[in-house]
């Protein structure tokens, strides 16, 4: 009756499976966790970093954290030794999570449980649980709050926006390039927003490795060729690093500045915000889904079952990846007050 009870009490606060790849004995304290991190292409990244090697440490775990900021083949030999070393767990950020097949095999084979980090890894079945904030919820945030920008400052369409993606080999820049379309798609198609350079496909507006470099070039084009005599009211951008590289574009050519959109809530953003010169950014909280992350990793040593609350939106290619999803929260100037109100860092800024 007891376990009745406790697992009823348990599917009322959240979804619970029977953890993976054999790992119901649980493992030792002290044990090793790898934590496989891409290329320091945002502040998030770096955050990440310092949490899990304190939080880790502070479950009695030994983490051991690794950027990759050689790119793919530096991640898959990081993972390789990481496998070698024994840890119990692999936490992974991936750069290309498509690029880590055998390493993922290597993985399974040992008997590790993998976690996919802020980045789904797709194609293999060797993935056992995915962490993350709802990264089409944020593509939709980020279309929504474009929208939004583009009224507060003009009350009537048409509106002449263009629109920016993330890097290609990141599964989720696809996914927030959807959600975003899923806002305004049809906002397109009414004629209510004009792509001044008819690049509406995700294939012509991503941005390689995020690079900063890379939207900034592509946007003194997109003006050059396209608004020599006309205004640019908006632009969709994926995140604040490549808000900031547009926004860098659009002041050397001259022209007013655009509402844009961002994502990551990074310092420097965050202060063009509170200027009225960035109109919008996520707030996607990198502690919470730090300890998230730890929460799994210790109801994995303890031998308990891990917690999901989706099992049904992130198909990877070959399954359906059981899930923790975090609620991503739009931030603009209006509410970053409140939104920022619990990190000291932030909260400073909006005062
Ligand atoms: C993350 C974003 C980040 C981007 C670039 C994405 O996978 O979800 O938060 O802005 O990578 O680092």
């Amino acid at each position: 009756v007891a376990a009745t009870v406790a697992a009823l009490s348990l599917s009322a606060c959240g979804r619970t499976e029977e953890t993976a790849s054999g790992a119901e004995e649980g493992f030792e304290d002290g044990a090793a966790i790898g934590v496989a991190l891409p290329q320091k292409t945002s502040e998030n990244w770096v955050l990440a970093e310092t949490l899990f090697n304190d939080g880790l440490k502070e479950a009695g775990y030994e983490g051991q954290v690794q950027f990759a900021n050689g790119g793919v083949s530096e991640q898959q030999n990081q993972i390789s030794s990481m496998i070698t070393n024994g840890v119990e767990v692999l936490i992974v950020g991936a750069i290309d999570g498509s690029q880590l097949g055998s390493q993922l095999q290597d993985a399974k084979d040992a008997g590790i449980t993998v976690i996919a980090y802020d980045r789904l890894l797709t194609n293999t079945e060797n993935v056992d649980y995915y962490v993350a904030y709802d990264n089409f919820k944020v593509g939709q945030l980020q279309g929504q709050a474009l929208l939004d920008g583009l009224k507060e400052k003009k009350p009537e369409g048409p509106y002449n926006i263009e629109l920016f993606a993330g890097s290609p080999d990141d599964a989720n820049a696809q996914v927030f390039f959807d959600g975003a379309m899923d806002i305004l798609q049809p906002e397109i198609e009414a004629g209510n927003l004009v792509v001044g350079s008819g690049q509406t496909e995700f294939n012509q507006a991503v941005t390689q490795g995020w690079k900063a470099e890379n939207a900034q070039k592509r946007m003194d084009t997109l003006l050059s060729s396209n608004y020599a005599s006309q205004e640019l009211d908006g632009v969709l951008s994926p995140n604040d690093t490549l808000a900031r590289a547009v926004l860098t574009s659009v002041t050397g050519a001259g022209k007013a500045l655009p509402v844009i959109t961002g994502q990551d809530s990074e310092v420097e953003s965050v202060k063009l915000i509170m200027e009225g010169k960035q109109y919008s950014t996520i707030n996607k909280d990198t502690r919470n889904l730090v300890n998230q992350s730890i929460d799994m990793v210790k109801a994995l040593g303890a031998g308990e079952e891990v917690e999901i609350n989706d099992d049904e939106s992130y198909d990877n290619g070959k399954k359906v990846v059981e899930s923790y999803l975090l609620e991503p929260v739009i931030v603009t100037k209006a509410n970053a007050a409140e939104a920022y109100a619990n990190d000291p860092t932030l909260s400073e800024l909006t005062k």
